[in-house]
């Protein structure tokens, strides 16, 4: 695996490559990586010659200092993981190669309210700051399939939204999110739970399936007020259960109304916020 620190250096690579009509699959992360984010390596293989993975903890999707800080770093075993799973280069850009001092790097998008809801309520500019440093990367990456998981599922319609918009020449391919044994979702963040924290946590799961089972027995309203419910009886700290149109990202109040549903959820486990979501209707796209 090669590693890249100086964006001159992997463009120039890249330019090699595609002379050879080398296809480039590109997965961005934030690093502490786990299986789920090697499983996006494995789908990027699929596609192309050459797989890069970015680990660049981007501060300006981070609305909370304190979150940025305490993010988990974990830069040479990362290394040892991508290696091990055949991924071609590691791409670890300083923050002065991604916002160089005079570049405009700014998205202006309407991003027609889909920044505003769910995880948009509680990170105010998260969004902004993600489809920056996306943009960014890609800009710098130039590849031909980006590759991003569901498990931020907001996050990637956002991205969707702005390759359309923008008419980027990339291929956004989703990769289903990866669970532990109990179904809890793969998260960087998890190692940051107690024992008694990670049973709790992974009731999550369970009322995401408890809420699939009873979609045709009750009302939207109450499939998301059960679901509160049930996260707070099981000690967790419920932020938003919400059942949404998986194009718009807006709330439905009918299910037969729209094509691709999906219930994304937040809740607090003692001091971690974690998220989840499943598609009730459609396919994941
Ligand atoms: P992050 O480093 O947390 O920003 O995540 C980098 C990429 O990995 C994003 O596209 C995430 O959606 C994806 N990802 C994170 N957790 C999982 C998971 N459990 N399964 C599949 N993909 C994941």
């Amino acid at each position: 695996m090669q590693l890249f620190t100086i964006t001159s250096n992997l463009k120039s690579f890249v330019v090699s490559e595609k002379k050879f009509l080398h296809k480039i699959a590109f997965i961005p992360t934030m690093g502490a990586l786990h299986a789920g984010h090697l499983s996006l390596i494995d789908i990027g293989k699929k596609y192309s010659n050459v797989t890069v993975c970015s680990i660049y903890v981007n501060p300006s999707q981070f609305n909370n200092a304190d979150d940025l800080i305490k993010y988990p770093k974990s830069f040479e075993k990362d290394a040892r993981l991508l290696e091990s799973v055949g991924c071609n280069v590691l791409f670890a850009p300083k923050d002065e190669e991604v916002y160089p001092k005079d570049l405009n790097t700014q998205v202006n998008l309407d991003l027609m309210g889909m920044d505003q809801v769910m995880e948009g309520q509680f990170r105010p500019g998260h969004f902004k700051g993600m489809l920056q440093v996306v943009k960014r990367l890609l800009d710098l990456v130039n590849p031909d399939y980006l590759i991003m998981g569901q498990k931020d599922f907001q996050q990637f319609t956002l991205v969707k939204h702005m390759i359309l918009q923008l008419d980027l020449p990339v291929k956004l391919i989703i990769a289903p999110t990866l669970r532990e044994s109990d179904g809890l979702a793969m998260s960087s963040r998890n190692t940051r739970l107690n024992a008694e924290e990670r049973v709790k946590a992974a009731f999550i799961y369970q009322c995401l399936i408890e809420l699939k089972n009873n979609i045709n027995n009750t009302t939207i309203t109450k499939l998301e007020a059960n679901a509160m419910d049930s996260l707070e009886k099981a000690g967790l700290k419920p932020e938003y259960v919400e059942i949404v149109d998986g194009n718009t990202l807006q709330r439905i109040d009918d299910l037969h109304k729209h094509d691709y549903i999906v219930v994304c959820l937040a809740a607090w486990c003692g001091e971690l916020r974690l998220i989840d979501n499943f598609i009730l209707k459609g396919t994941l796209s």
